[in-house]
């Protein structure tokens, strides 16, 4: 049966994963509107009833916009830790205190026979996370939001099978682009959003613990194009010797839509 992985949305507008299999779907983060999640989740053939959990990376408004109205629809648990949930708590609606679940940083959770651990990421938030899901001897992993491409996040991401990995900005683009200053400092900051370059270096790195299929994701809608951060990443690779195709697999998560649907057998 393996474990899937579905990118329904990645972006600053709104971000939304499908993680999991026939037996337990899981959500991570729900920033794009209920109704396009539940059209997303049909136009990739998954049923509403499968999925059984929202986990939440962090609190910014492009990770939680529907996290509330999908608990309320689908009667299911939402996932976060405790600061994330001080923090988004007054912004998503009234949830069934039985739908309302902590967890540590760190602690490994199991939701359907998925086995869960979140890892701190540097981002501006209260408490923010990645996640890895771990499925018989398979790990894919989450890794958006991220200032840098720091030791903690390389050490939970490293041997996964697949790697969703943040490939937010051109550094020149953002530079010269209309972002005021504090936003465009506060982005190139190391707790705000990991660049096209940064990505290509952690992408290399990634590939030395194993990872040979990656999904770049949270491409920024103003200082970015997808063939931008598709060829810087490639080729900050290939001046290592690495070839796309050959020595790993890349792909782009779209901002609107699905991106390619991942079965990690
Ligand atoms: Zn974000
Ligand atoms: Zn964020």
């Amino acid at each position: 049966m393996g474990i899937k992985l579905c990118s329904l949305s990645s972006g600053s507008s709104g971000n939304c994963v499908f993680v999991g299999n026939e037996d337990c779907g899981l959500l991570v983060d729900c920033g794009i509107s209920g109704k396009e999640i539940l059209a997303n989740l049909n136009n990739i053939g998954v049923c509403s009833n499968a999925i059984k959990a929202v986990l939440v990376t962090h609190e910014h408004s492009d990770h939680i916009r529907s996290v509330g109205i999908i608990s309320r629809k689908l009667g299911i648990p939402i996932y976060a830790n405790t600061n994330t949930w001080n923090n988004m708590e007054d912004l998503i609606g009234t949830v069934k205190t039985e739908n309302i679940r902590f967890f540590a940083v760190g602690e490994e959770l199991e939701v359907g026979g998925i086995g869960i651990k979140s890892y701190s990421t540097p981002h501006d938030a209260a408490d923010p996370v990645g996640f890895c899901f771990f499925y018989g001897n398979r790990k894919i992993s989450i890794a958006t939001d991220l200032g840098y491409f720091s030791e903690t996040v390389k050490k939970n991401t490293s041997g996964s099978d697949m790697v969703m990995l943040e490939s937010n900005h051109d550094i020149e683009m953002l530079k010269v682009g209309r972002y005021p200053y504090f936003l465009k400092r506060r982005i190139l900051s190391e707790s705000g959003h990991l660049s096209n370059e940064a990505a290509g270096n952690a992408v290399y790195e990634l590939l030395q613990t194993g990872v040979r299929e990656v999904l770049l994701a949270h491409l920024s809608k103003e200082n970015n194009f997808p063939e931008l951060a598709y060829e810087t990443v490639k080729e900050i690779l290939g001046k290592n010797n690495v070839k796309v195709d050959r020595d790993i697999r890349l792909d782009l998560a779209p901002r609107n839509s699905f991106s390619r649907y991942y079965h990690i057998e």
